[in-house]
């Protein structure tokens, strides 16, 4: 901890927004909704959380977010995609293919466990916190990462696939941490708020 105060805001256009800032307020941080491009000026990092991307996507445009959020990124500032999330950020959408912001070097594959696994619970393992140890994912019709590219981190991994990732100052994970009581990851986020505003 640093003591920095940051706030961080939650893209609030679509999905389970609210269930991040109560993740957020358990590790103690500041929260704001997002639905308009105007309110990033105000949030030191930004959730984009699960939902449905292709919806996303849509909502993004009709509120013009996608340059505000190219600025944001640019300017330095920490954005963390969660599962619908993760497929807005990322360089590349497969299945089927789709617009993406490519603020993160991964190709993802949309809905790829298939109809049995749609939405599952499972123990996975993370390396956040140096060591490796056990972390509980949820994943909703969740997408599957088929390509890291070289800048790209793996940080957390489910049945040997990388499940969640960092490049710089965007972090992408394929499940729903706000669906886990474990706080390890908004703490993380957080964290990466913080040395950002610093
Ligand atoms: N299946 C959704 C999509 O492709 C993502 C699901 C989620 O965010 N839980 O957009």
């Amino acid at each position: 901890m640093t003591g920095e105060t940051v706030k961080i805001g939650v893209l609030a256009l679509q999905g389970d927004f609210a269930l991040h800032r109560k993740a957020l307020g358990r590790v103690g941080v500041e929260s704001a909704e997002v639905r308009k491009p105007e309110e990033l000026a105000a949030v030191d990092g930004l959730i984009i959380p699960g939902g449905e991307s292709t919806t996303l996507l849509k909502l993004m445009d009709g509120g013009r977010f996608v340059p505000g959020l190219e600025k944001f990124h640019a300017n330095g500032r920490p954005i963390f995609g969660t599962c619908a999330g993760l497929i807005v950020l990322a360089r590349e959408v497969l299945n089927p293919k789709q617009r993406s912001l490519g603020l993160i070097d991964v190709t993802v594959e949309r809905n790829a466990y298939g109809r049995q696994k749609e939405s599952f619970e499972a123990e996975g393992e993370t390396t956040l916190e140096g060591q490796p140890r056990s972390l509980t994912m949820v994943f909703i019709r969740a997408p599957r990462i088929r390509r890291l590219g070289p800048r790209v981190v793996p940080l957390a991994s489910h049945g040997g696939e990388c499940v969640m990732a960092r490049e710089g100052t965007v972090l992408v994970a394929t499940f729903h941490p706000e669906l886990a009581a474990d706080p390890t990851i908004h703490h993380h986020f957080a964290e990466m708020v913080r040395y950002a505003a610093q």
